[in-house]
This record gives structure tokens, C-alpha cells and sequence, in this order.
């Protein structure tokens, strides 16, 4: 069995009888034994628990029939940050090492009910901070593309996976861009939804009021089916919301209209002189298919948009710094082999060994920016900040804006090491994405091109809060005017 399917088509084939829950599994298994050591994509993968995976999706069309199971039999890979029963979830981090989760984050009962099933957990950058997966305490991940490149981060895990065949789909994290830069490196759609769509119950949360759960996937068709799914309320998530939703892969099968009619805004701010050359080729050409698939473009501006990246390292680290307080040695994973140290010196030292670099920086800079006397200077600041560019985007879509279009990414996947010791040149790597978390908007990155050397670069469509469904269309629309996604890296 090739292992070249997508979500849809695979729910065809279970549906057609013509293909087994377990069969999926074993096929995929066998492609990532030979192929998951060279990109370091696999964090654990126990092929016992897998295949047990897959018998219960099998019970469950049986039980239930795969005709009411949107997922019936689809294999999902998970990053490492959100809890899998019975399961490692180590974050990326040696803290976590050998901490196993004691229950199921509510997006893995949601896709187990949809007839879906676990393959495996995924690498990232610990904590999902980072740009390029070069944070992780197990090793980076490679692009698949070109292994001397990295994935992009944090969920360069999930991203590598998926474009690598390794999964139709896996779940990604994206706190600043987390979901939708390693997508755009590695040539496949990622999709982060509204704040609230996605419920964050056993996610290990890094900046609370920013992190949302959301599909890599090959294509827009396949997000859309997976957001079917974990869309949705959770009384266990109270920033989740109930809003009307779903229905999404039905309304792009039933839509025949597309970008004809929208406005599409194109933000100057991200077509500056920043921008490297070839990806701005690639963004011309899209703006122009975009235009030739029947959408009006205007030019418009978010002014406020440069100071993103600031706001957010201000707002994302504060509340990492108080989320990341629970690793103390104590209640979960590693604790320091020194015996007979006072209660302050375990927490000191089993958190000095067992963070990594960049958490303990950015601990740290929270740290600071809360505390007194700073507080007002930089943590209260920065949120007013945060809300002139959640103005900036209502008030373009005010102009009779449908979607925004956007780089994902300022420039193409870069080589492992290249931005380590620079680490303002590595924030930057997600100022097209950032924004869009600071505002709480849905925004997909899909592939628009290929640099001259043949590494993927992506677009960002960005919608008005919970308008998932125009975000979805107009990527599809563009998809099908377009071949970029048939692109594979032949690894
Ligand atoms: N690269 C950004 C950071 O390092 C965003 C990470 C994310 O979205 N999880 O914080």
C-alpha cells in the first residue's frame, strides 16, 4: 500500500471497505522506520501501541459504521506538548523526560471519537519556544526538503512529519507562528484557528492567552475535515468558546464561488524591505493567481504591526514564566540527583538542569517584565500594544477587507545553525505570524513557491475572528488554482 493518501481519501477507502485501520497503520509504520531517524520527527513511537491504536479505531466503525465518522481510520501524529493517556509528553524537554500523561487532552478524545487514531508523538522546540525545532532537548529536526535545512519551529516535528509522508495529518501547537512557519518551511498547509475555537485542555500551556491547537496537513480539504473535529466547546477549557461552526469540509465541497467576489487586503508592512527577494517573488505571483482566481486586491495597512514582535516577547514570556513555575522538581518529571539540599536549592537546581537555554532566558525576561516596578514599563505596555494591532486588523477588515494575504515567513527555510547565536535574527523569523496570535485571528499558511535552490516557501491568508470558513475557501480556491501542494520532497 503506498502511504500517499490523504485524510480524505483514506476515510473513502475505510468507507469503501477496501482498506483497515490497521493496514493504515502498518503502512505508515513501515515508511517512518525507515525514514524518522533522518529527520529526527519522532519523539516516541511505539508500534504496539499504535497498532493497539488502530484496532480501536476498527471497533469503532464497526460499532458505530464508518459513514458517521468524519475521521474513520485516519492516523494522526501528535506534537509532544499535548497529552496522549498512558503516554510520554516530554515538551521537548529533558524536565519532562520521563513524565507520562495521566489523561487525554480533549482534542485527542474528540479525534478518537471521530474514528481517527494516535501514530506516534513528535519533536519540537522545548516548551514549543523557537523558530527552526534547533531547541529541543532531543536533537533538531531536519526539513525533509534538504536535510541540511532546518523544519522551521516549533512544531517542526509535526511539520517534517507530514510533508515527509510520515502521517496525512498531525497536530501542531502556535503560540506566534508555531504551526504556521514550519508549515510554510516544509511546503504544507497549517492552520491556526481562532483563540477559544480549539479547546487547550491538556496542552502544556506555554503563553495561555496566545497557544492554539491546529492541523498540518497536505491540503486545504484535509484541514478543513480536521477542524470539523476539534472544533468545538470544552467545559474543561474556559476560554473555549461556542460559536456556529463546523460543517467546513461540506461548505468547500458545496462551494463554487471561491475568491470570485472577495477583497483580498495585502498589509504593506510585510512587503518592505525585510522581505527577501525570492520568497517577495513568489508572494507577487500568488497575489497575482489570487487576483486571477477573481478577488479584488487592496493594498492596506496595519500600523501598528512593528511592534508585534516586541509585544509578543513581552506578553508570551511573562506568561511562560508563569506557567513554566509548576517544573519544580516536585510535582512533575526530573528532579536534581543532589540529595540533602534545602527545599530553595532543589528548585534551583533541578530547574537549572532541567530547562534548557532558551526557556531559562525566557523565564527570566518574564520574570522581569512582571515584576514590580517593571510591571507597568513593559508587561502593561505591551499589552496595550497588543490591543492597537487587534485595531489595526479590525479596522482593514472594516474596509471591506474579506481575508488578509501575507508571507508566512520573511524568508525561506535557513541552515541548522545559521540564526543559533542570533537571536533577535530568530524572533524575527515569525513577525508575518505573531500578529495574528496578539489578535486572537485564524490564519493558514499553504505553499505559493520554490526558492531557485527548491526549498518551499508559503502565503498566509488571515480571516476576521471565527471566519474559518472564508479562511478555508479562499485557501482552497487558491489551491486549486495553483500546484504548489502536489510538491513533494522526495525523501
Ligand atoms: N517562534 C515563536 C517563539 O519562539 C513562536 C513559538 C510558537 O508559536 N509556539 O515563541
Amino acid at each position: 500500500m503506498t502511504v500517499n493518501l490523504t485524510v480524505k481519501s483514506i476515510v473513502q477507502q475505510i468507507r469503501a471497505g477496501s482498506l483497515t485501520p490497521t493496514a493504515v497503520a502498518e503502512a505508515y509504520l513501515q515508511r517512518t522506520k525507515t525514514i524518522a531517524q533522518k529527520l529526527n520527527t519522532h519523539l516516541h513511537l511505539d508500534e504496539a501501541a499504535a497498532l493497539t491504536e488502530a484496532k480501536g479505531s476498527a471497533q469503532r466503525i464497526k460499532e458505530i459504521g464508518a459513514d458517521r465518522l468524519p475521521l474513520a481510520g485516519v492516523p494522526i501524529l501528535i506534537k509532544d506538548n499535548i497529552c496522549v493517556r498512558g503516554s510520554k509528553t516530554t515538551c521537548g524537554s529533558k524536565i519532562l523526560e520521563n513524565y507520562v500523561a495521566t489523561y487525554d487532552a480533549t482534542v485527542i478524545k474528540r479525534l478518537r471519537d471521530a474514528g481517527a487514531f494516535v501514530l506516534g508523538k513528535l519533536n519540537m522546540d522545548e516548551f514549543a519556544m523557537g523558530s527552526s525545532n534547533e531547541n529541543s532537548a532531543f536533537g533538531p529536526v531536519r526539513n525533509p526538503w534538504n536535510l541540511d535545512y532546518v523544519p522551521g519551529g516549533s512544531s517542526g516535528g509535526s511539520a517534517a512529519a507530514v510533508a515527509a509522508r510520515l502521517a496525512p495529518v498531525a497536530l501542531g501547537s502556535d503560540t506566534g507562528g508555531s504551526i504556521r512557519q514550519p508549515a510554510s518551511f516544509c511546503g504544507i498547509v497549517g492552520l491556526k484557528p481562532t483563540y477559544g475555537t480549539v479547546s487547550r485542555f491538556g496542552l502544556v500551556a506555554f503563553g495561555s492567552s496566545l497557544d492554539q491547537i491546529g492541523p498540518l496537513t497536505c491540503n486545504v480539504e484535509d484541514a478543513a475535515m480536521v477542524m470539523d473535529v476539534l472544533t468545538g466547546q470544552d467545559a474543561n477549557d474556559s476560554t473555549s468558546v461556542q460559536h456556529p461552526h463546523g460543517g467546513f469540509a461540506k461548505a468547500l465541497a458545496n462551494d463554487s464561488e471561491g475568491l470570485k467576489g472577495k477583497t483580498v487586503g495585502i498589509p504593506e508592512e510585510f512587503f518592505d524591505s525585510g522581505l527577501d527577494p525570492e520568497v517577495g517573488a513568489c508572494l507577487e505571483r500568488a497575489i497575482a493567481d489570487v487576483q486571477k482566481a477573481g478577488a479584488k486586491i487592496k493594498r492596506v495597512r496595519l500600523p501598528n504591526i512593528s511592534y508585534s514582535v516586541a509585544a509578543y516577547y513581552v506578553i508570551a514570556t511573562a506568561e511562560a514564566s508563569a506557567n513554566l513555575a509548576r517544573f519544580d522538581g516536585i510535582r512533575y518529571g526530573y528532579r536534581t540527583k543532589e540529595n540533602g539540599v534545602s527545599l530553595k536549592e532543589l528548585y534551583r537546581k533541578t530547574r537549572s538542569e532541567g530547562f534548557g537555554q532558551e526557556v531559562k532566558q525566557r523565564i527570566m525576561l518574564g520574570t522581569f517584565v512582571l515584576s514590580s516596578g517593571y510591571y507597568d514599563a513593559f508587561y502593561a505596555k505591551a499589552n496595550k500594544v497588543r490591543e492597537l494591532i487587534s485595531r489595526d486588523f479590525a479596522a482593514a477588515f472594516d474596509s471591506g477587507v474579506d481575508l488578509l494575504l501575507t508571507p508566512t515567513s520573511p524568508t525561506p527555510p535557513f541552515k541548522l545553525g545559521e540564526k543559533l547565536s542570533d537571536p533577535l535574527a530568530m524572533y524575527l523569523s515569525d513577525i508575518c505570524t505573531i500578529g495574528v496570535n496578539l489578535a486572537g485571528l485564524p490564519g493558514i499558511s499553504v505553499p505559493c513557491g520554490r526558492t531557485k535552490s527548491g526549498l518551499p516557501v508559503g502565503m498566509q491568508l488571515i480571516a476576521p475572528k471565527f471566519n474559518e470558513q472564508t479562511l478555508l475557501t479562499g485557501a482552497h480556491a487558491y489551491e486549486r488554482a495553483t500546484e504548489w501542494h502536489k510538491d513533494q520532497p522526495a525523501i
